[in-house]
């Protein structure tokens, strides 16, 4: 059994400790006079970057860089240092994993699965993230976009993930995104799992196979599913 998992909002709750993180700027941007970063985050044009595969390989750090250089012409490197400590400090006091996250994995490796972890965001970010929740040895392989250098709007790390454990013939897909996790988990015939959590939740999914309010219901589909393919 081969399972591929997403970290963000799939593990842990990056949308809501990046939400934190963008509230905290807001009173240093207005103290530094950055009205139109302001703006920029009050009216939440961030949402353009939803589809950016660049921004799908990058830090939250270097994003606001990103749009600050958008909004600005210039911004000095000393207030973009102290906005990128800010910006690491509040993210990871804010960041955890969701409660069924260990569980979830502890009961795969039970299962004697091969967890594989596909994850977008640069390398930097992403093993901080894994260090810093203390996740990383449950993973046979992690698969990182900014290592990589392609995104999960393409299909290329899931056949990666899938070219890795070429003897597994049951694949799952378990994210919270269906336009990347889900839609990627249908290109190498997995069966896909969204986890409705996050950023993403409530829209309407046209990849996933199982929608799921958590991972013990995620986990529950791929017993199911394990025995239905035992039987037959
Ligand atoms: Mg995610």
């Amino acid at each position: 059994m081969l399972v591929l998992v997403d970290l963000d909002d799939t593990l842990c709750n990056t949308w809501e400790a990046g939400k934190y993180t963008i509230l905290r700027l807001i009173p240093f941007l207005l103290k530094r006079r950055k009205f139109k970063a302001f703006f920029y985050i009050l009216t939440a044009r961030y949402r353009e970057l939803e589809q950016s595969r660049e921004f799908h390989m990058m830090d939250l750090d270097k994003i606001v860089e990103n749009l600050l250089e958008k909004v600005y012409a210039k911004i000095s490197p000393k207030e973009l240092e102290e906005m990128q400590e800010l910006i690491d400090r509040v993210f990871f006091s804010n960041l955890r994993l969701f409660p069924d996250a260990v569980p979830f994995l502890e009961a795969l490796k039970r299962m004697g699965a091969k967890v594989v972890l596909v994850t977008d965001s640069s390398t930097r970010w992403q093993r901080k993230k894994l260090e810093y929740l203390g996740i990383k040895d449950y993973f046979d392989a992690l698969i990182i976009s900014g290592e990589t250098g392609h995104s999960k709007l393409d299909p290329h790390n899931f056949r990666l993930a899938r070219r890795l454990f070429p003897h597994e013939d049951e694949v799952y897909m378990v994210g919270d995104r269906d336009d990347t996790d889900m839609r990627g988990g249908k290109e190498i015939g997995a069966t896909t799992i969204l986890v409705g959590r996050g950023y993403f939740k409530g829209r309407r999914p046209k990849h996933a196979d199982y929608v799921v309010r958590n991972l013990i219901e995620a986990l529950e589909v791929i017993r199911n599913e394990h025995e239905k393919r035992a039987e037959a």
